[in-house]
């Protein structure tokens, strides 16, 4: 993309709200709104995210504008309901792994494992990779597990399946002021369901 004013190809800086024609403005200080054949001005900005996320320049924790405001995180929320009924039941001694369960868990345990793509570092297309693998493993293990554990994966299940059906289009900020950072709070839920799978599976329920 050039300037119009004066060619300028390099450093240009990229401004605009999320849904609206960005405007690009090249290191003269000239301002322009570009009309590309394939683009329209409404999606360039979403598309020069996506370029930078899937290129590594730009994590998606960047991308979203305040990740630490205490948006909305749904799937955090639809799972604390089973995973505190979990908790209390195991606290109280009124549910204790029996060894079916123990060894369902430790399995379950290894295959939810986030794995290295889980850091700052790696890309928004990895962890969502690693998200469906981790989602999926919850799914084959809700369909095969009975009694309360069961229960409990199919609730977890049940509440992450939206998470399931993220895209790399998700993985961008959102309209202001709803922005939910998606992918951390489904990779957040799974952890609270881990954290709640080894106290059961350890015995370790006093936390
Ligand atoms: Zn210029």
């Amino acid at each position: 993309m050039n300037c119009p004013s004066c060619g300028g190809d390099g450093d240009l800086t990229v401004v605009g709200r999320w849904g609206e024609p960005a405007q690009l403005t090249c290191p003269c200080g000239h301002s322009w709104t570009p009309h590309l054949p394939l683009l329209s001005p409404q999606a360039l900005l979403r598309e020069i995210v996506r370029q930078a996320l899937e290129a590594g320049e730009l994590t998606y924790q960047e991308a979203c504008t305040d990740p630490d405001s205490g948006a909305a995180t749904p799937r955090q929320d639809a799972v604390r309901a089973p995973l505190t009924m979990a908790s209390r039941s195991l606290n109280r001694r009124m549910w204790v792994f029996d060894d079916y369960e123990r060894a369902v868990a430790y399995d379950l345990l290894t295959r939810l494992r986030p794995d290295d793509t889980e850091t700052e570092a790696a890309s928004s297309a990895d962890r969502l990779r690693t998200l469906h693998r981790r989602l999926d493993a919850l799914g084959e293990y809700a369909a095969m597990v009975n009694g309360p554990l069961g229960e409990l994966l199919n609730s977890c299940s049940a509440a992450l399946r939206p998470a399931r059906g993220l895209t790399a289009d998700d993985l961008e900020p959102g309209p202001i002021p709803e922005n939910p950072p998606v992918l951390l709070d489904a990779e957040l839920a799974i952890g609270a369901l881990i954290t709640v799978l080894r106290a059961g599976s350890t015995g370790e329920v006093d936390y």
